[in-house]
């Protein structure tokens, strides 16, 4: 059927309608060239248009300063785990890590390999329901940096502000939040994502990074692995992911057209509060995973009261058409991911679908 599913996938996850549509009009035949933007040059005249209207409104919207780099890299977030600790890590320095759920325990384990990695502050003895205040934050004035996750896609919570860490780069894991509501870019020495929540289809990696910190880097590096080549040549040392870079840039001009970060966020907070409010008014029957004040606005995390009930609700969800409700198979439950492109009249569906459950089955 031509019915879009109501996609509540946690990455890849739903893009605009908008931008697929207006993809697949131009997938044969690309402004006039008689190719598709997969099968042009990446050194072509019209790709370098892509690449930079790309970079241009990317720095834009998210209105990066001047001293940043915007890079286009392969290797999803996981290479950029790797990748912060490598270029900017030395054995006898420490860089400090915040634990807020398992993809900050992959970021921090990476950096191990390089240097002396120290954990900042932890909420897993809390099974990582919440954010720490920012004052239980640890890190040392000579810290290489402070790195953070500022969405946790599995457990399901955001921070709402971010550290001040004063001289010390803060570095932010933004896989699954990045361009989901406004922030203050200069407050971070490094920002990464994985593109395939909020910005595309998975293979491009966004990295924002202070010019300085490029130039400060290790060098003995493999030229692959270093900021300092990507940001040199434009990200286009190699063969970017064209087609994806493509994507990014025709998702960036939806955002535009949404009316900028402050418009989606008011609409993420709209989306993600119809869920929240059958949770909270279910007396117990869905258990929010997340402390209120923790909560995210992209992945909401729920359990029911056994594995049995939630087997069920998933099972019926799935029959009335909702995808991807299941929690990551490391943590179970249900989660329901409300990125940008998931519309609000899906977020209402759910709602509505969780509360005729809840009556059919308290
Ligand atoms: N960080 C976060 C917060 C994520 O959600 C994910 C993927 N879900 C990753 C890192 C890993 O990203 P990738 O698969 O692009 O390496």
């Amino acid at each position: 059927t031509n019915k879009r599913a109501y996609n509540f996938n946690a990455g890849p996850s739903a893009l605009p309608l908008e931008v697929l549509e207006r993809a697949q009009k131009e997938l044969v035949n690309y402004n006039g060239t008689g190719m598709s933007i997969m099968e042009m040059s990446h050194r072509s005249k019209e790709y370098d248009e892509v690449h930079n209207n790309a970079i241009n409104r990317l720095k834009k919207i998210l209105s990066v300063p001047d001293n940043y780099d915007v890079l286009f890299l392969q290797g999803g977030a996981s290479l950029q785990f790797t990748m912060v600790p490598m270029n900017f890590l030395t054995k006898d320095q420490t860089a400090s890590y915040v634990l807020t759920g398992s993809w900050s325990e992959k970021a921090y384990k990476e950096a191990k390999l390089f240097g002396n990695a120290v954990v900042a502050a932890s909420t897993k003895e809390n099974g990582y329901r919440n954010i720490p205040k920012l004052d239980e934050i640890q890190f040392n004035e000579n810290d290489a940096y402070v790195h953070i996750t500022s969405n946790n896609t599995i457990y399901g919570t955001q921070w709402k502000q971010f550290p001040n860490t004063g001289n010390v780069p803060l570095v932010a894991d933004m896989s699954s939040d990045i361009m989901s509501r406004p922030f203050d870019v200069s407050q971070f020495g490094i920002i990464y994502a994985g593109a395939q929540k909020n910005l595309g289809p998975s293979g491009v990696t966004i990295v924002i990074i202070r010019k300085d910190l490029i130039e400060k880097a290790n060098t003995e590096l493999p030229t692959m692995l270093k900021y300092k080549t990507h940001a040199d040549k434009n990200s286009l040392y190699n063969t970017p992911p064209t087609f994806g870079i493509y994507m990014l840039g025709e998702v960036l001009r939806w955002v535009e057209e949404q009316g900028g970060l402050e418009a989606i966020q008011k609409r993420n907070e709209e989306k993600a509060k119809y869920i929240y409010d059958v949770i909270d008014e279910s007396n117990g029957f869905y258990r929010g995973h997340a402390e209120p004040g923790s909560r995210s606005l992209m992945n909401i995390t729920f359990r029911l009261a056994d594995e049995e009930l939630e087997k069920q609700f998933l099972a019926e969800a799935k029959a009335a058409g909702f995808v991807g409700l299941n929690g990551h198979r490391s943590v179970g439950g249900c989660r329901a991911s409300t990125y940008n492109a998931v519309p609000v009249e899906a977020c209402i569906a759910l709602r509505d679908f969780m509360y005729e459950f809840q009556k059919k089955h308290q």
